[in-house]
């Protein structure tokens, strides 16, 4: 039956995600996943009911935590709806396109080639920020401008300087979408406070790392009501589960903010020994990471990454040259990694 499904989608190879390379291992840095299994209680009585399509309590919690206002706030099924939401309202397939620089996050592309809808790209300069030269020279028919930031897999931050450049460049034209799925990790990076002054910008949230809700599937879109409005337009009915807005909500409570921020704290920490680590080895590069995983360039990147898998230490390979992206995990994760591939070159 493959032969009846749309030709765009017969063509199309899926997101090649952590979970679908698979791999057997007792240490998993491959997916920017938290180490901490934190426990929840589940109330499951009224699930016979349909849920609101915006549960109030969800929307008011993480208002306050991102200091918006609840107008300015849609909760999806992670950030990836977001970023699906945000194509398939405003962009006219066959039409308009959306614009990312690469390297950065997969799924902006296989979003937008699912709906129909072209990609230009315009790679990030050697110092992995923008090109806004060459992204103003490409703006035409682009109606949304994907900024991952942190970045990943580079883990570099974007010039705020820019970022307001890119708003103002593409004020009335385009929406500038700043993926912020780690800025939790250093919140003080956050473009949260231009919402004030750009209509033009959408921000995307996640719960799935820094708050270790990868399996929840809960993210948000931070946008002023007029963005926000027109994504209620195209979303599902009742997107969100019960028991996920249940656990995100309690996530987001006094007790469980207090254990995300200590948890990023600590994983700041592991960042920052096994960066030290790392930099200690002749022949490695490690980039200035600030979300909860780094870039690494090895001598013989695709070796070590073949050799980590075979010992059951799973790593995420990348397209750059010689790169592998590491998992920020616990600590002792981070020492036997280090330990690895400390060996491994001597
Ligand atoms: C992990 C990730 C997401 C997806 O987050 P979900 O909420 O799990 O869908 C989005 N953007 C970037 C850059 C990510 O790394």
């Amino acid at each position: 039956m493959e032969k009846l499904a749309r030709k765009k989608i017969q063509q199309l190879t899926p997101y090649q995600s952590a979970r679908r390379i698979g791999g057997t291992g007792d240490i998993w840095l491959n997916a920017n996943e938290s180490p901490f299994d934190n426990e929840y209680v589940l109330d499951c009585r009224r699930l016979n009911r349909y849920a609101e399509c915006q549960p109030k309590q969800l929307i008011d919690a993480y208002a306050s935590y991102a200091q918006v206002k609840p107008e300015q706030v849609l909760t999806t099924r992670g950030a990836d709806e977001g970023i699906e939401l945000l194509i398939r309202a405003y962009c006219e397939p066959g039409q308009d396109s959306i614009l990312y620089c690469p390297p950065t996050y997969g799924m902006y592309a296989i979003s937008a080639e699912t709906i129909g809808v072209e990609q230009k790209t315009v790679a990030l300069k050697p110092d992995w920020q923008l090109d806004l030269a060459s992204i103003e020279a490409s703006l035409e028919t682009v109606k949304l401008v994907f900024v991952c930031n942190p970045n990943n897999p580079t883990g570099s931050l974007v010039n705020k300087e820019d970022l307001v450049a890119l708003l103002e460049m593409t004020k009335d034209r385009a929406i500038v979408v700043i993926d912020e799925a780690y800025i939790d990790f250093c919140m003080d990076m956050s473009s949260v406070e231009l919402l004030a002054q750009y209509s033009n910008l959408a921000i995307l949230r996640t719960m799935s790392k820094a708050f270790a809700l990868a399996g929840l599937r809960c993210g948000y879109t931070l946008a002023n009501q007029e963005v926000i409005n027109v994504l209620l337009k195209v979303i599902a009915p009742y997107p969100v589960p019960i028991p996920v807005s249940d656990i995100a909500v309690s996530a987001l409570g006094e007790a469980g903010l207090a254990k995300m921020q200590s948890q990023v704290l600590e994983l700041n920490a592991n960042r920052a020994y096994l960066k030290a680590g790392l930099d200690m080895l002749e022949g490695i590069t490690v980039f200035d990471g600030w979300g909860n995983f780094l870039l690494i360039q090895f001598p013989d990147g695709d070796a070590l990454f073949k050799s980590t898998w075979d010992t059951g230490i799973i790593l995420r390979n990348s397209p750059l040259e010689n790169c592998v992206r590491i998992s920020v995990g616990s600590r002792d994760e981070c020492e036997k990694v280090l330990g690895y591939i400390r060996n491994y070159y001597s």
